[in-house]
């Protein structure tokens, strides 16, 4: 596995990725960085939730670190909403906290007081403008903006701009750049009006694609909000009145695995445990005996998780959030294979609702939140957006409002044994613009708007 410290980053790159608690790079990063950093011009397929803002913020601060002579706006990225405007300035503030790196969102619908705080950005040079290409073309068209010195055009969720009717604003934005920069398209799907795009405005692309595999549709897929000390009980009042054939409990330490194992035993449960201190003979003949349906439940390591290749189980239970969002949906996966239907249960304590957040980002909807049984008292409240205290999954700081949901209180209604086949709430788009960062550091020109700022790293 790569880390961030191979792609040789500006020092500065490296603080900000430190700053935002990245550990190691995503597949999209791990194949586009080296790419970009060569300077060629990129066609990358990848969702929301792969980590393509990074992919691309990243590589550009280093060529604009890199760079003793820049001046005026260096990278231009154009996106389709106001809201993804937001949201990757948010990044580009996170990165560029310790480095001096200054970035300025432009996408309308604002009062007169911001569209001069944009001119300022535009005519001053912030070194990232993030623009919707409405807003900018009104900009440009009033005749002070000069990209004579922009190296990089990015376009993010290049799809969902044609979509929304923006083809002839990005032909006419891309005649006011220098012809001779680097060109990065981001986009979700691949359909041919997207190669069209990509053949009149990059040169020799690379192309990139990160394949999401999302749980299929049969999957129940279930969450609970529940303090470490809750687990234990919760994970017992399920399995006591469950019918599943087999089931599988991950665990993110040998300890917690150790420890379920033995109450469930205790409780006279089919149930035994791999982790790391049993000998390679002793696993095998637990997977096997779990395999022939001779075992009903087996709990396991994270670390085992990815090796195991059982499929056709009809309950998975993350008794800890995944380290991983694909590691989520791998598992989720081996549930509900063709006819069948199967079911997964992820525990949320505090400490994890960010890492929630971002495997939700990943699969494109909001896991159904249950309510606690009664005798457990309240969980914690769900809040994706709160400081979650571990590096690897350190969010880019949405701001504005958490989502508060579900899963504290009230009685265990409805239980986890029936066929809620719903997935939740489609995921909304937008996030609102929101914290104040606790500290940023200016770039040369570029002015922060009012409406600026995103949460802080870590925040
Ligand atoms: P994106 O696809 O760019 O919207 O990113 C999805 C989420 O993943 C954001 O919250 C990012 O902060 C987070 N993220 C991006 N790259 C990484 C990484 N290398 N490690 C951990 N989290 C990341």
């Amino acid at each position: 596995m790569s880390s961030f410290y191979d792609f040789d980053f500006h020092d500065g790159v490296l603080d900000g990725i430190e700053a935002m608690g990245f550990d190691k790079p995503t597949p999209i990063q791990e194949k586009t960085i080296p790419l970009s950093l060569e300077g060629r011009d990129l066609i990358g397929c990848a969702q929301t939730g792969t980590g393509k803002t990074a992919a691309y913020l990243l590589p550009v601060m280093h060529h604009i670190l890199s760079n003793p002579d820049r001046k005026g706006v260096s990278a231009l990225i154009l996106s389709p909403t106001r809201e993804l405007a937001q949201q990757i300035d948010q990044a580009a503030t996170g990165f560029g906290y310790y480095a001096d790196v200054s970035s300025k969102a432009i996408y309308g619908g604002q009062d007169g007081a911001s569209f001069e705080t944009e001119k300022k950005a535009l005519t001053l040079g912030a070194d990232i403008v993030i623009a919707t290409p409405g807003r900018l073309i009104a900009h440009l068209n009033l005749g002070y903006v000069r990209f004579d010195d922009l190296k990089h055009l990015i376009l993010d969720e290049a799809d969902r701009m044609l979509d929304m009717g923006f083809y002839e604003d990005i032909m006419k934005i891309v005649s006011y750049l220098p012809k001779h920069r680097q060109t990065l398209m981001f986009s979700a799907t691949m359909p041919p009006r997207i190669r069209q795009l990509a053949a009149s405005i990059l040169i020799n692309p690379e192309q990139i694609n990160i394949a999401i595999s999302k749980p299929a549709e049969g999957i129940v897929q279930q969450a609970y909000l529940a303090y470490d000390t809750q687990k234990l009980p919760l994970l017992l009042e399920i399995l006591k009145n469950d019918t599943h054939v087999s089931i599988i409990i991950f665990s993110s330490t040998k300890i917690k695995v150790k420890e379920i194992e033995r109450e469930l035993k205790r409780l006279r449960l089919p149930a035994s445990a791999i982790h790391s201190d049993l000998e390679q003979s002793e696993r095998e003949e637990v997977l096997r005996q779990f395999r022939n349906r001779n075992l009903r439940i087996l709990v396991a390591t994270d670390v085992l998780s990815r090796g195991i290749d059982i499929e056709n189980i009809s309950l998975v239970i993350n008794y800890d959030v995944p380290g991983d969002a694909e590691d989520y949906v791998h598992r989720v996966g081996r549930t509900a294979r063709a006819e069948s239907t199967g079911m997964a249960i992820t525990f949320i304590n505090d400490m994890d609702m960010r890492r929630f957040g971002s495997i939700e980002e990943l699969i494109g909807y909001e896991v159904q939140k249950m309510p606690l049984p009664e005798a457990l008292g309240n969980g914690p409240v769900y809040n994706p957006q709160a400081r979650d205290g571990h590096s690897r999954f350190g969010r880019g700081g949405k701001g504005g409002g958490g989502r508060s949901r579900g899963g504290h209180g009230g009685g265990h209604k409805g239980g986890h044994g029936g066929g809620h086949k719903g997935h939740g709430k489609p995921r909304q788009e937008g996030h609102g613009g929101g914290g104040k960062p606790r500290h940023k550091k200016r770039g040369k020109g570029g002015g922060r708007g009012p409406q600026q700022g995103g949460a802080p790293p870590q925040a």
